[in-house]
C-alpha cells in the first residue's frame, strides 16, 4: 500500500475505464504507478459499470476509425495476457433514413477504409435478419463484421489485475482534492481530502463526469463537459424467440440513426433480455445524482415495436440501470495536456461523451504515450485539444448531428 508522501513516476487520478487502461498501459512500460479512486474500485456511480457496452467501427467521423481498429488489437491483447474473455465479436447493424447525413458518413468511412460492408434495402434487412428488423421503405441498413459487446466492469477489473501485476500501487476512497506543481524539485503533488498526499513525476487524470470540476480546481480551466444521467434499458424477447438474439449467433449489436438515436446488443447479461436504449439524458451534478426520473420511453417503445417486429414485447422495459455520459458540445473526447504551469506534466482524458468505453485501450495507449513522452504516435490530436473550445465554444465543425454511442 503507498503511503502519504511516497513517490511515482505517474499518478492516474480515477479508476475507471480510462484510468484503469491507462495505469496498465504505465506500467506496462515498466514505470512506477499510483491509481487513485474516490469511491469503491468496480462501483456504480460513474460511467464504466454494468454489464455490456457496443464496441464498432462504424463511425461518421473517420479520425475514429483507426482508433478502434487499434482498440480491437489491445482487448485481443489484453485478453490474452489475464486469460479470460470481455470482448464477445458479432455483426454491427445500422440503419436509419437513406436521407441521414450521420449514416451516410459512416457508410463514407466504411467506404474510405475499405472496410467490408453491405448496404440492403427493407427487404434484404428482412432477409438477411430472418425478419428479426423491419425498416421503412425510405431507410437502409449497413451490415459491417466489426461489431461486439464488452463486458464493462469486468473489463475494468482486468485492467486493474493486469496493472496491479506490473507492480501498480491502487488506492481507493481516495478523493483528490487538488494537483500543485512541485516548483523547487519538479512534478506534481497530488493531494487527497483525508489528508495524504504523494509525488508524481507526471500525472494523468481521467475522473469521468468529474472532469470539469477537477480541472477548474487545479487550473481554473473551465472545459465545457456536461454529465448527463442515462438509463439504459433491457425488454423482454417473446417466448419461443429468445435464441434467435443470443451473443454468438447471427443476431448483431445494432445503432438505429435519427431522432433519437437508439442502440443495442444482443441477449447476453440477462438470458431472455436485449438491451435496447436511447443515447441521451439529463443533465446532473455528479456529487448530486438524481437517480431518476429516467428517461421518456414513448419513442422507445414505438420503435422496439415497430422496428423489431413485434417479437419483443413493447410495453415497457422489464429491468433498467443508470449510469452518467461525459458530453463534450462536439461529442469529441478531450484529450490533452493541462499546460499552464503544469505544461506537460498533467494530461487529461475526459468528454468521452457516450462512446468511449471500446476505445479504452488505445485512450490508454495515447495518455500513457504522452505522459511519458509529450506526443502520441499514430494518432491526430487536433480533435481532441482543450484549445478547440476557445476557437469555437461548440468545438469541432460537423454538418451533421452526432448522436453516435
Ligand atoms: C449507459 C451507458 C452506455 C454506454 N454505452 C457505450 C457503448 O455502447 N460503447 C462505448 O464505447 N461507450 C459507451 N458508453 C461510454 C463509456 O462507458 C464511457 O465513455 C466510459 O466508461 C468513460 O470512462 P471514464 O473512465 O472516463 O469515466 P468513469 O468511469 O466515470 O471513471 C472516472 C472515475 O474517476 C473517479 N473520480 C472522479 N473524481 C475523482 C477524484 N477527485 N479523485 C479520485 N477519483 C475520482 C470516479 O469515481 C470514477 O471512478 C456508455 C456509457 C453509459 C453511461
Amino acid at each position: 500500500m503507498a503511503v502519504s508522501g511516497e513517490e511515482f513516476d505517474v499518478i492516474v487520478v480515477g479508476a475507471g475505464v480510462m484510468g484503469s487502461s491507462t495505469a496498465y498501459q504505465v506500467s506496462k512500460r515498466g514505470h512506477k504507478v499510483l491509481l487513485l479512486e474516490q469511491f469503491d474500485f468496480l462501483h456504480q456511480r460513474g460511467s464504466s459499470h454494468g454489464e455490456s457496452r457496443t464496441i464498432r467501427s462504424t463511425y461518421p467521423e473517420e479520425y475514429y476509425y483507426p482508433m478502434v481498429m487499434e482498440s480491437y488489437k489491445l482487448w485481443e491483447e489484453a485478453e490474452s495476457h489475464i486469460g479470460y474473455k470481455v470482448y464477445f465479436k458479432a455483426q454491427q447493424f445500422d440503419m436509419g433514413s437513406s436521407d441521414n447525413k450521420c449514416l451516410r458518413e459512416v457508410i463514407a468511412t466504411c467506404q474510405k477504409h475499405s472496410v467490408p460492408h453491405e448496404i440492403l434495402d427493407r427487404q434484404q434487412v428482412s432477409d438477411k435478419f430472418s425478419g428479426r428488423f423491419d425498416i421503412p421503405d425510405n431507410w437502409v441498413g449497413l451490415c459491417t463484421g466489426d461489431g461486439g459487446v464488452i463486458k464493462p466492469t469486468k473489463a475494468v477489473s482486468m485492467f486493474q489485475t493486469l496493472a496491479i501485476q506490473n507492480g501498480t500501487v491502487l488506492r481507493d476512497y481516495m478523493e483528490v482534492k487538488d494537483i500543485r506543481k512541485d516548483g523547487v524539485k519538479g512534478g506534481v503533488w497530488v493531494y487527497t481530502s483525508n489528508g495524504e498526499k504523494f509525488w508524481g513525476k507526471k500525472c494523468v487524470v481521467t475522473v469521468g463526469a468529474w472532469t470539469t470540476k477537477l480541472v477548474k480546481t487545479v487550473s481554473g480551466i473551465d472545459l465545457p463537459i456536461q454529465p448527463l444521467e442515462t438509463m439504459v434499458c433491457y425488454w423482454r424477447i417473446k417466448e419461443g424467440h429468445e435464441d434467435k438474439y443470443a451473443i454468438g449467433g447471427d443476431f448483431p449489436t445494432f445503432a438505429s440513426y435519427g431522432e433519437p438515436y437508439i442502440y443495442g446488443t444482443p441477449s447476453l447479461e440477462f438470458p431472455g433480455l436485449i438491451k435496447v436504449a436511447v443515447h441521451g439524458g439529463y443533465p446532473c451534478d455528479p456529487d448530486k445524482r438524481p437517480w431518476g426520473p429516467g428517461m421518456a420511453l414513448g419513442n422507445l417503445k414505438q420503435w422496439v415495436e415497430e422496428r423489431l417486429s413485434s417479437l419483443v414485447d413493447s410495453g415497457g422495459p422489464v429491468a433498467t440501470q443508470l449510469c452518467m455520459y461525459s458530453m463534450t458540445p462536439d461529442e469529441d473526447y478531450v484529450i490533452d495536456f493541462l499546460g499552464g504551469e503544469f505544461g506537460k506534466d498533467v494530461v487529461v482524458g475526459g468528454g468521452f461523451s457516450g462512446h468511449g468505453f471500446k476505445m479504452s485501450p488505445v485512450v490508454g495507449r495515447i495518455l500513457t504515450d504522452l505522459v511519458l513522452t509529450g506526443e502520441a504516435k499514430g494518432v491526430e490530436l487536433k480533435h481532441f485539444r482543450i484549445g478547440r473550445f476557445e476557437e469555437n465554444p461548440k468545438g469541432n465543425f460537423k454538418e451533421f448531428l452526432h448522436h453516435v454511442m
